[in-house]
């Protein structure tokens, strides 16, 4: 019998995983087994060049050509219902029996909602799928008065686009500041500052929220007011998909716990992408950079146990307006925030008591996450730095 990887996700991690192991020389089976009916696609653009093209395409992670290549063997659109670890089986929704060598979970999340009703309402939306960014794209126009729930990375992106084609975006957010379980105070501020200056109009700690209807549309009524929306979009983060993981008895705390290899509790076991717990951090990180390159990583040392694991420090961007923002690491409520403010845009250091730099938020400023890297990995005290003076040159840091 051939040898068979067994790979549970269409998205970026399973793609990139499946490429890498054809890379690195696996000659065996890599069969897919994928809930949506589209090739591997990435999801950045979905809340970016999906709703602003024209004529927006699929956004492949492969060429047709490189993707043929690949030689899978796809079970599309199917999913995954059970794993039985010790038959080394995956059972289909279509009934079908997979047996593997090796299986990778890479089942990534789903949209939340704040209550199931909203799931029914016709101009109701989120964000996840390629069909999602079609259906909404078609409703954005100049002038639509559309309600954003969620002030997060999502929400964020959205509002920046909707903005970008006219529409009057409001945003409610639960919290009292915006993307603030991923970023300081000072930079949730200069966030709402930036959107609000666009035009949208932010509501923090807007407290509980619930959706009626008038008339076909959407009403959000919410501290005691109610507003009629065209359209509402939902973007307050995802479930992940866990379910096959606890039902394999596989160790799952906020998501599956791997190790810096990819390697689950079960040594036949590989977890990729979103549902994989950062091995280092114990975070769940939901970023292109994580879904892409621990994937890689973890598809090596499926195929070699001896390659390096995945060690990156967390690293997401966001493109809003003409910003492009850049998060390096994760919050510190210990740490004590440096601004600086340079003429491409701020730059936002958090800074732990003993110097070390804990996450740097940039704006437009590729250059200095590259260096801040440098530091981070190096451990570099930087208490004597004067990192917020913007006459100092950081580079002379390097
Ligand atoms: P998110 O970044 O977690 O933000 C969701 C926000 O909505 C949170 O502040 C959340 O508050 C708030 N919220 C929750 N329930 C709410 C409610 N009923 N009413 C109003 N606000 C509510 O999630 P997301 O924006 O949906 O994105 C999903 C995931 O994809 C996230 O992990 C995100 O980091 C990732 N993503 C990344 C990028 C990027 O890398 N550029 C872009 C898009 C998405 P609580 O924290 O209290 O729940």
């Amino acid at each position: 019998m051939t040898a068979r990887i067994v790979i549970i996700g269409g998205g970026q991690a399973g793609g990139w995983a499946a490429k890498t192991l054809r890379d690195k020389g696996w000659q065996g089976e890599i069969a897919i087994v994928a809930d949506e009916p589209w090739d591997f696609y990435e999801r950045p653009p979905l809340s970016k060049a999906a709703l602003l093209d024209d004529e927006p395409l699929l956004p492949r992670l492969f060429s047709e050509e490189v993707q043929q290549g690949l030689n899978l063997t796809w079970h599309r659109p199917q999913r995954a219902e059970s794993i039985d670890p010790q038959a080394r089986t995956v059972t289909l929704d279509s009934g079908e029996r997979l047996a593997y060598d090796q299986l990778l979970i890479a089942t990534g999340g789903s949209a939340r909602l704040p209550g199931p009703h909203w799931a029914d309402h016709p101009q109701v939306y989120t964000l996840r799928h390629w069909q999602d960014a079609c259906r909404l794209k078609a409703r954005l126009r100049d002038g639509l008065r559309l309600g954003i729930v969620g002030g997060g990375w999502i929400g964020l992106e959205i509002a920046a686009s909707a903005r970008a084609r006219g529409a009057a975006v409001t945003i409610f957010e639960q919290q009292p500041a915006l993307c603030m379980r991923s970023v300081g105070p000072e930079v949730s501020a200069y966030l709402q500052t930036l959107h609000q200056q666009q035009g949208a109009d932010v509501r923090c700690g807007c407290g509980a929220i619930e959706l009626e209807d008038s008339g076909g549309q959407p009403v959000i009524y919410c501290d005691g007011v109610r507003e009629i929306f065209d359209a509402v979009v939902v973007g307050i983060g995802v479930d992940l998909n866990l379910a096959l993981a606890r039902q394999a008895g596989l160790r799952v705390e906020c998501g599956i716990v791997v190790d810096p290899r990819g390697r689950t509790s079960d040594p036949h076991i590989f977890a990729a992408g979103d549902v994989a717990q950062h091995p280092q951090f114990g975070v769940c990180i939901q970023s292109w950079a994580f879904a892409q390159n621990q994937a890689v990583a973890t598809a090596k040392t499926m195929l070699d146990a001896a390659a390096p694991g995945y060690d990156e420090i967390p690293w997401l961007w966001s493109d809003q307006y003409q910003n492009n923002i850049q998060i390096l690491g994760i919050p510190d409520p210990e740490s004590r925030m440096i601004v600086r403010h340079d003429a491409k845009g701020p730059l936002f250091f958090s800074l732990a008591p003993d110097g070390r730099l804990r996450q740097l938020v940039a704006f437009n400023d590729a250059r200095t996450v590259k260096l801040a890297k440098r530091w981070m990995a190096a451990g570099r005290d930087l208490r004597d730095a004067p990192l917020g003076d913007p006459q100092f040159s950081l580079m002379s840091l390097r």
